[in-house]
């Protein structure tokens, strides 16, 4: 088994994440790359504009409050040049005017911190989908479940699974790095917010629901534990074209 993600695409969508904070940055950056994107970052607003000339993003997720150049300087500097390149704002919390500011200076969509990684890949994905149609991921398909990530949906010999959204994060981590082992700590990583204190005994709780959901009382391990280390999903999974 190999250790790449299953999406092949012929031009991979480039994103830019612009924010200052260090730990959030690389909490994007990593969650990012990990959804098969490929992700630069930058800290300020100028380094920001040089790197998006360097290479066009096809969204970029700026950080309102920057050292130098903030993003309202960023996105009016995009806008005055006539670039539509999708931007997702991050703003301070119960910051309405600058919520209203920044959707009037054309940003696409904004998200209030403190967000969790699951609300930003969601805004991400919605964005990408927008401005780049054809970017559709394929369905899935893996024994007998069949996975629509984008509706977010999975059956089993077409009965639909009523996931909670963290146990189908969780899922789709796991079949869309099938045959690899994920740490608890990398999946509390990729599936959490940052601000929740959760233990890996949580995600022993999630996993066994997401089991139990899946029906592998039937005999039939789909996500085995390697003992130790983690989690794996064992059944190969195949795209399918729609
Ligand atoms: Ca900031």
């Amino acid at each position: 088994m190999v250790n790449q993600p299953i999406f092949e695409r012929e031009s991979v969508t480039h994103i830019l994440v612009v924010e200052d904070e260090p730990s959030l940055c690389q909490l994007l950056v990593n969650n990012l790359s990990f959804e098969g994107y490929s992700v630069e970052a930058a800290g300020d607003g100028v380094p920001a504009l040089v790197a998006h000339a360097a290479r066009r993003a096809d969204l970029i997720v700026l950080d309102l409050m920057l050292p130098h150049m903030d993003g309202f300087a960023v996105l009016k500097a995009l806008r005055d040049r006539q670039d539509e390149v999708p931007v997702l704002m991050l703003t301070a919390r119960g910051e309405e005017t600058d919520r209203v500011q920044g959707l009037s200076l054309g940003a696409d969509d904004y998200l209030v911190k403190p967000f969790s990684v699951l609300e930003l890949m969601a805004r991400v994905k919605a964005i990408l989908r927008r401005t780049r149609p054809t970017e559709r991921p394929p369905m899935l398909r893996s024994g007998p479940f069949r996975f629509d990530l984008p509706r977010l949906e999975a059956k089993r010999d077409g009965r639909m699974l009523d996931l909670t959204p963290r146990e189908f994060r969780l899922l789709e981590i796991l079949i869309t790095h099938s045959g690899r082992t994920h740490s608890r700590k990398e999946l509390l990583q990729l599936a959490w917010e940052r601000d929740a204190r959760p233990t890996a005994r949580t995600v022993d709780v999630h996993i066994a629901n997401l089991r139990r959901k899946l029906g592998e009382e039937q005999g039939a391990p789909w996500i085995a534990t390697v003992g130790g280390e983690g989690y794996r999903w064992v059944t190969p999974v195949e795209t399918e074209t729609a």
